[in-house]
């Protein structure tokens, strides 16, 4: 039996290994008696999903809506999209351009398959989500990540952006808002990246607009790259519903393509999964749809806890923490403490019992830093930053 080379260069999601661990610790608390782990590692809403997308699930259920869907999805929802696409951003698209996916990793997948090969290149910033990494390097691609620094905010900077692109740059990805770090581009670098790529006509953008919803200073309106119209034959948008309506379980997504790549987009849907659960389409129209509030109480309690998080930090010997401006994740500089990231990350874990996330889990680097999700309550948040702090104060690096 010989497995295809490329299948030893796919990475992996740190956090579900971390959660995985988690989960082992506690099973043996339950036996022992000893404390459980305070999990601030994985990266979702710790909130459910509105009352009414879930009828409108189990009533498309009942409706019998159980069979095949068109692959890009239905029309309704599609046309859903770009109705709220026209109303948060602007700009009209063709619910054509639409194409519904089972979760937003998909667009993300799809884009890099589309653009990756041996010979070409895929830029992605580091730290970042470590999918794209795996998936550049899978494709055979060259992965250029490129450094996203804490005193830029971990915002990406446009004039270095350009500067890193190549003849052989394929594919630009950006985040904003960010994970792992909450950073988020300011309006006039995204506006200056895209004047700058019209100049790059051979480089296709994709933007990772999924924690678009989740801008925690309510003076800063998001910078979506939709606006950016001359950008439409080679922007490919990834948003969806798993943070903005705490559906991550649901595995649903949206991307936006050019219209000739929609097609591709979807043949290869074709290929894979065939489309996306029907009744869970239906969920995603009345999420769209319906009362936004659960998304503005989810926003405030991250508002809320992101004081909470970032104060407690910088009470923390050898620890400091900008405020992330998006996202609900913190990613505190822990240079001082003399551990580096996996050493305190294990650490935190095993002893202090608290899951977070090795900074050098995002790219090489995220070295000096750890994540922790704040979509955790008040006192669970409360808990992990004392149990670090005890943990801390007993603890010093073996020289
Ligand atoms: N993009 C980023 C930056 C993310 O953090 C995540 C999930 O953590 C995704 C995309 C994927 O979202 P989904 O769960 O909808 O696949």
């Amino acid at each position: 039996m010989q497995i295809a080379a490329r299948m030893s260069r796919l990475g992996s999601e740190s956090a579900f290994e971390v959660l995985a661990r988690a989960k082992a610790i506690d099973m043996q608390a339950a036996k022992d008696g000893s404390k459980s782990v305070i999990n601030l590692g994985i990266g979702q809403p710790d909130f459910s999903t509105p009352e009414h997308v879930v009828e409108a699930a189990v009533k498309a259920l009942r409706d019998g809506h159980h069979g095949y869907t068109p692959a890009n999805g239905i029309l309704p929802l599609r046309e859903a999209v770009a109705a709220d696409i026209a109303a948060r951003r602007g700009v009209n698209v063709s619910p054509d351009t639409i194409v519904i996916v089972p979760g937003g990793k998909v667009t993300m997948a799809t884009a890099i398959q589309m653009f990756g090969e041996p010979g070409g290149e895929i830029m992605y910033p580091d730290p970042g989500f470590p999918i794209y990494e795996s998936l550049v390097k899978f494709t055979g691609a060259e992965a250029r990540g490129y450094p996203l620094l804490e005193k830029d905010g971990f915002a990406f900077r446009a004039d270095d952006l350009l500067a890193r692109i190549t003849p052989r740059t394929r594919l630009l990805i950006v985040n904003s808002p960010a994970n792992p770090t909450g950073g988020v581009a300011p309006a006039e670098e995204v506006a200056k990246l895209a004047a700058g790529l019209a100049k790059h006509p051979h480089v296709a953008l994709m933007s990772d607009e999924i924690y678009s919803r989740l801008v925690l200073d309510d003076d800063k309106p998001y910078a979506s790259f939709i606006p950016y119209t001359h950008l439409h034959d080679r922007l490919i948008v990834l948003d969806g519903w798993s943070k903005t309506y705490a559906m991550t379980g649901w595995r649903l997504g949206w991307g936006m393509w050019p219209s000739h790549l929609a097609d591709l987009a979807t043949k290869l849907a074709i290929n894979v999964h065939s489309c996306v659960n029907a009744a869970i389409q239906f969920a995603g129209i009345a999420a769209l749809q319906g009362p936004q509030d659960a998304v503005e109480t989810m926003r405030r309690a991250f508002q809320r806890r992101r004081e909470l998080t970032v104060a407690g930090l910088n009470a923390l010997p050898g620890v400091s923490c900008i405020r992330p401006e998006g996202a609900f994740y913190a990613f505190p500089n822990i240079t001082g403490t003399g551990f580096n990231a996996r050493q305190l990350q294990d650490a935190l874990l095993e002893q202090a019992r608290v899951a977070t996330i090795a900074g050098t889990s995002f790219g090489q680097h995220g070295e000096g830093y750890l994540r922790l999700s704040f979509a955790a309550d008040d006192a669970a948040i409360a808990e992990a930053l004392q149990r670090i702090g005890t943990w801390l104060g007993e603890n010093k690096p073996k020289k």
